[in-house]
């Protein structure tokens, strides 16, 4: 474990700024926070850097972004220099990537490792933030910026019985970091998202035997994933900057194939057309074949009638074929997945089905999982559960701002921030992707760079008008909130209970998480409020008079 230079963990040390995970964000936060001068300690739960990619070591686990674009933007020499091998990278090249970013960039020594916040308390009168760790290490900072991810608070569901399963149980984003051998066993995977439906394929080349224990099925398009020309590689590099800032220029920070015409302006056999050149194309590039399949019922029915017959025509068993095909949400309304042979293994003869909606799941015993039909007998059940996502990484530590006020309280209706950077009454704080910004709806990466800069150019304005304190008014606050809730209510996403909506962990509120109006346009926003002269936020009206 690495401790501040010279401190032992129960002493109490000063920075100007706390950084919370080393992942994409928290790393790329540290270099902009250091080229302003600031002390920073990152503080990281792992024992290693790169967040999601960090615990997400599951079978299978891969980026459904391709390479080229899933990487950061700010470094050219970083960019130009690093090979990918694929064309979707594997999380072992990702992590790979990470370190080497953390190693060039000499990060590490500012980067407190295995060590979680716990707490977070805002100081009235010092107009400053209190950290305490996991370590029983009290810090103090000026600025506490989340960089905790939107993606990092694993969900394993509260199943009856789970204590009483013999076998070994792991959830695809807690991964152990020794290999996991599945030969020859029986393995139970329940959930069939983006981790799932990667993983199963995977496990089943390994296992004797895998059940799939099925609630909702999802759309999934082919990744047609392979080695990534050298030629391919090069064209990109040759114009990388031009890419990337003609990315950061789109809804989703990915430069897809964004179609321009309706579904409706092109007759049956053109629609046909365009969504079978897509799919062999691969990737979720498939959901942009039109520009009304997010907002139109009907356009978004003919992409997703067009996939359930892949589907049909892919899976030799009728039952597993039927079971396969989402008939509850519109397409892309829940996050589109990517595949590798999700759909053709379940042609192989020891891969089977459960339809947990016919027959529900009622508990973990000794021997397996148990629905109302029968007992699977399992060696190792594997969880793809997914995540508290968007706001559960922050839930999870006591984050109090002003007059002690808890986050998940201010929350507890669902989210409310200022451009999903900042939250009213709680001054000098910070979220990298926060909620009510376009986060998880994007290339992440190029969301991070984007509210990386944004803070890191507002601290610099701090600097030079000599302030020290931050805080967005109530207003303005408000304003943001019902701009994210009515773009949100123009689309289809709103009608499907997915995990963007919060509707996947009990009892928290239904809210569309992330701002849907486009990275390009919200990016546009967060440059005008800068050319504005950051209308929206009080600078230096601390509560505290200084000695
Ligand atoms: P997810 O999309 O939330 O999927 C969780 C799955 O578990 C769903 O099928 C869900 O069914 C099921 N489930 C949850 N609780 C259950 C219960 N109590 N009983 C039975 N089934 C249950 O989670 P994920 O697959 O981990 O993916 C989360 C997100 O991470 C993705 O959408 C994506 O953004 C990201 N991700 C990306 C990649 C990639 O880049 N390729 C890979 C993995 C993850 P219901 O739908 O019925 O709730």
């Amino acid at each position: 474990m690495t401790h501040p230079a010279g401190s032992s963990p129960s002493e109490t040390k000063d920075y100007d700024a706390i950084v919370i995970g080393a992942g994409f964000a928290g790393l790329y936060m540290l270099i902009r926070l250091r080229q302003l001068g600031l002390s920073v300690r990152v503080i990281e739960a792992g024992d290693g850097v790169g967040g999601t990619w960090y615990w997400n070591r599951y079978p299978g686990a891969r980026c459904d972004v391709e390479s080229m674009q899933y990487s950061y933007s700010f470094s050219e020499e970083l960019q130009q220099s690093w090979q990918w091998s694929e064309r979707y990278p594997r999380q072992e090249e990702i992590l790979r990537y990470i370190n080497h970013v953390a190693d060039r960039f000499d990060l590490r020594r500012d980067i407190c490792l295995n060590t979680r916040v716990t707490q977070a308390r805002y100081d009235e009168a010092a107009d400053d933030w209190h950290v305490q760790t996991d370590g029983k290490q009290t810090l103090k900072a000026r600025f506490l910026i989340s960089a905790a991810g939107c993606l990092s608070a694993a969900k394993v569901p509260d199943m009856a019985g789970l204590a009483d399963f013999k076998g070994r149980w792991y959830h695809t984003g807690n991964w152990p970091h020794e290999a996991v051998d599945f030969t020859g066993q029986r393995v139970g995977v329940i959930g069939t998202g983006s981790s799932g439906i990667q993983l199963i394929p995977t496990i089943a080349r390994q296992a004797k035997e895998v059940v799939v224990f099925q609630r909702t099925p999802n759309f999934s398009i082919p990744a047609w994933n392979g080695p990534l020309p050298e030629d391919d590689q090069r064209a990109w590099k040759a114009q990388y900057a031009q890419m990337r800032a003609k990315a950061r220029n789109t809804r989703s920070g990915v430069l897809y194939d964004y179609s321009q015409r309706s579904a409706f302006e092109v007759d049956e056999a053109e629609r046909q057309a365009e969504f079978e050149r897509r799919w062999q194309r691969g990737g979720a590039n498939f959901t942009h074949a039109f520009n009304d399949i997010f907002t139109n019922p009907a356009a978004n029915e003919s992409a997703a009638e067009f996939v359930r017959h892949k589907i049909r025509s892919t899976v030799t068993d009728p039952r597993k074929a039927a079971l396969l095909a989402p008939t509850d949400h519109a397409i892309g309304t829940k996050r589109i997945c990517v595949d590798t042979d999700y759909y053709a293994t379940f042609n192989l003869p020891h891969v089977d089905l459960v339809d947990l909606r016919a027959t529900p799941l009622q508990s973990l015993v000794a021997e397996g999982i148990q629905t109302t039909a029968q007992t699977y007998a399992l060696d190792s059940i594997v969880f793809a559960t997914g995540y508290d996502a968007v706001t559960g990484a922050l839930d999870r530590i006591e984050l109090r701002g002003r007059g002690g006020l808890a986050l998940k309280d201010k929350w507890a209706q669902g989210p409310r921030t200022f451009l999903g950077l900042m939250a009213a009454g709680f001054p000098n704080f910070f979220i990298i992707t926060g909620p009510g910004s376009p986060s998880v709806l994007t290339n992440v990466i190029v969301a991070i760079e984007q509210h990386v800069d944004w803070i890191a150019r507002c601290l610099a304005h701090m600097q030079a008008s000599g302030s020290t304190h931050i805080e967005p008014l109530a207003s303005a606050e408000n304003d943001w909130v019902a701009h994210v809730d009515q773009v949100a209510s123009g689309t289809l996403f709103t009608q499907t209970d997915s995990w963007y909506m919060g509707a996947n962990i009990p009892g928290k509120p239904k809210v569309l998480l992330p701002y849907v109006g486009g990275l390009q346009n919200y990016t546009a926003i967060c440059e005008k409020v800068i050319a504005d002269g950051y209308p929206g936020l009080q600078f230096d009206a601390p509560t505290h008079q200084p000695a």
